[in-house]
């Protein structure tokens, strides 16, 4: 099979709760290589739009390509324009493997150790063998920095090095495309920079990578193209210097101002 030219390409996404719509209408394509820096005001849906893509949360509506292969059958229903899909498990276990994420809250498992809990996915998701599977994740913790806490329990470390291990999970699952949501949010201000450089180093390997972020600073040197969400769309986007520095629109501004 040939490389696809996006890794994803989404249209028309729609994500309602209930009566609350909260993703009006994404299109969206990530060439292999990008790094997508996400903005937008709290409630805006940038975590629900991470969550439709690696389907932890079922898009409503719209289509999603995942590495050219479109997710899901079009029920032949309709919703907002566009066509509602339905998903076997099947398929979205392959997905969740080729999309890795990384949360705010870390979300380690307290009771494994480090390497413990880099392994997991390894054994119970790709059915590894144990020893395959350890050396594989002493090789991704090693990058991050964290060998030496392999045999250590999450509680026992930094929320820096916590994240740290959250990266190394994700990327022992050899994903094609990694989502970070805040991974720097719930950090003591001290302890971001670690987790920052790890990140940026994942784009210099060319890595395609989804950041929400209110790292602004950091947004401005990594991203390669920022969105700014509102209203369920994206309001504004283009290249860092355009959407940071000159932003056209006056909600982007507004929102940018707050950041001064
Ligand atoms: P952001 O990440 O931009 O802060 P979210 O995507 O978390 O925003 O949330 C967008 C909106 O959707 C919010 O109003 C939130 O309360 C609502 N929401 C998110 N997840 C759920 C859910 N599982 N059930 C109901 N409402 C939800
Ligand atoms: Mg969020």
């Amino acid at each position: 099979m040939s490389t696809p030219s996006s890794i994803i390409r989404i249209r028309g996404l729609h994500k309602r709760f209930g009566d609350l719509h909260v993703l009006r209408g994404i299109d969206l394509d990530v060439a292999p290589g990008e790094r997508i820096a996400i903005l937008g005001s709290s409630g805006s849906g940038k975590s629900t739009l991470l969550r439709c893509l690696n389907f932890m949360e079922m898009p409503s509506a719209g289509e999603i390509e995942i590495l050219g292969r479109t997710v899901g059958r079009p029920t032949g229903a309709q919703a907002g324009g566009e066509r509602v899909m339905q998903y076997s498990e099947a398929e979205l276990c392959a997905v969740r493997r080729s999309v890795g994420m990384v949360f705010q809250q870390f979300n380690l498992f307290p009771h494994m150790t480090v390497v413990q809990n880099v392994m997991e996915g390894l054994r119970t998701v790709k059915g590894e063998a144990r020893d395959a599977a350890h050396a594989k994740a002493m090789r991704e913790l090693d990058k991050v920095g964290l060998a030496d806490k392999a045999h250590v329990y999450p509680g026992r470390l930094s929320g820096g090095q916590q994240q740290r291990v959250a990266i190394a999970r994700a990327l022992a699952m050899e994903p094609q495309v990694l989502l970070f949501d805040e991974p720097t949010s719930s950090l003591d201000p001290e302890l971001v920079g670690e987790v920052l450089s790890v990140i940026r180093d994942l784009g210099s390997e060319g890595r395609t990578m989804l950041l929400v972020t209110h790292e602004l600073g950091f947004a401005y040197h990594f991203a390669s193209r920022v969105v700014f969400v509102a209203d369920g769309v994206f309001h504004e986007e283009g290249p860092p210097e355009a959407v940071l520095k000159h932003p056209q629109r006056e909600r982007t501004q507004r929102f940018l101002e707050r950041f001064t």
